[in-house]
């Protein structure tokens, strides 16, 4: 899907890695109910660097390590940073991701919004698929947890101009991850106002670069102080996003059910997860799959007439997030879960989205590592 923006750029090089394997392997947590999301990496990482004179070095797997910076570099001033995630899936005996070439592709994109440069997908993938291989231990046997591959690159430019960084960091750590909601599904709440906006017309929002998600995180907090576990995000009257995740909504119009989410222009993150469910939807067939602009005002009068049959989050992390109540203009709407937690298309999709990423079914969608 994002394809038609890359160039011909080959200077990363699978052919040139070079590993460099720990002696001293980490211990692995002997309970991973009790980890944290994001705080417990492998023993190997992915590092390569970049200059504007010589292009790519070759990248390294080495062991899981510390990064010297100069505290002028470009990224720690104006943030000329990008990043991607997504999961490692066991069906035993075998390892799987899902879609991770978008995720490449994403990341090529983001880079270059970020003022970064380019590199070449399908090398960055082919060694990101070694590091998996290399640290397969890793890769949680227990449903529901799984691997999370962050790749990430930063300006590391030690001088303080605001212009494009002339040397840059890639690197690829990858953590234990547990299910989003340990103890089953749990819908979750919104609180929607007018001077929240995380992006708007002709911005960055669309990318994965970090610009877009520290400023977010204080509203988030104001957010959860008020009781509510996520913001509806608008951009000019038009409904978004939910936190970091896509939105859709299940109309009843007078014709039939009709699933909305938003369109991409530069407002809404392309989810692998969105675009996932939009084909899903379209192969079922059984609603109308609409990708248009809708307001804030459109909802809550669907709200109103009860005309709300469901709504979800969409995203790598939750998968599918499925939510109860949204409060806008010192109002509370609830949104229905008719089976106790969730909606039934919400439930579904996420049956069928959990069945493909673990392997359960042949899909093309599955990128076999191991
Ligand atoms: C990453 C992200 C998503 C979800 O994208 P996936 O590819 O489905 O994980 C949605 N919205 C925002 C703002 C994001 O950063």
């Amino acid at each position: 899907m994002f394809t038609r923006l890359l160039r011909r750029y080959a200077d990363l090089s699978y052919n040139k890695l070079v590993t460099n394997l720990t002696s001293t392997p980490k211990a692995k947590p002997s309970d991973l109910t009790k980890v944290p999301f994001g705080t417990v990496f492998t023993d190997h990482m992915i590092e390569a660097d970049w200059c504007e004179d010589k292009g790519w070095s070759e990248p390294v797997i080495k062991p899981y390590q510390k990064i010297p910076l100069d505290p002028s570099s470009s990224v720690f001033h104006y943030c000329t940073e990008c990043y991607e995630g997504f999961k490692v899936y066991s069906n035993p005996p075998h390892i799987l991701s899902f879609r991770p070439m978008t995720n490449m592709e994403r990341f090529v994109i983001s880079a270059d919004a970020a003022g970064l440069p380019k590199c070449s997908p399908h090398e960055l993938l082919k060694c990101i698929d070694e590091l998996i291989r290399i640290d397969k231990d890793w890769v949680p046997q227990v449903p529901g947890y799984t691997l999370y591959v962050r790749p990430n690159m930063f300006g590391t430019h030690a001088q303080l101009s605001v212009t494009k960084p002339k040397k840059a960091k890639l690197v690829v750590i990858m953590s234990l991850v547990g299910p989003y909601f340990p103890s089953g599904y749990k819908p979750v709440s919104l609180y929607c106002d007018e001077s929240l906006i995380r992006s708007w017309p002709g911005g960055h929002g669309h990318r994965k670069i970090g610009g877009n998600y520290g400023p977010a995180i204080v509203p988030a907090e104001k957010v959860k102080n008020l009781g509510y576990d996520n913001i509806l995000w608008l951009s000019e009257g038009y409904v978004t996003e939910v936190g970091v995740m896509n939105f859709f909504v299940l109309f009843k119009n007078k014709n039939g059910l009709e699933l909305v989410t938003s369109p991409i222009h530069h407002t809404v993150l392309p989810g692998i997860t969105r675009d996932s469910v939009i084909q899903i939807i379209h192969e079922w067939g059984e609603v109308k799959m609409s990708e248009r602009n809708f307001t804030i005002k459109e909802l809550i009068t669907k709200l109103e007439e009860e005309n709300v049959v469901e709504a979800f989050g969409s995203g790598t992390a939750a998968v599918i997030c499925p939510i109860n109540k949204l409060a806008y203009k010192g109002k509370e709407y609830n949104i229905p879960t008719v089976q106790g937690n969730c909606g039934e298309l919400t439930k579904r999709i996420f049956d069928e989205l959990t069945k493909i990423q673990y392997g359960k079914v042949k899909h093309k969608w599955n990128h076999y590592i191991a």
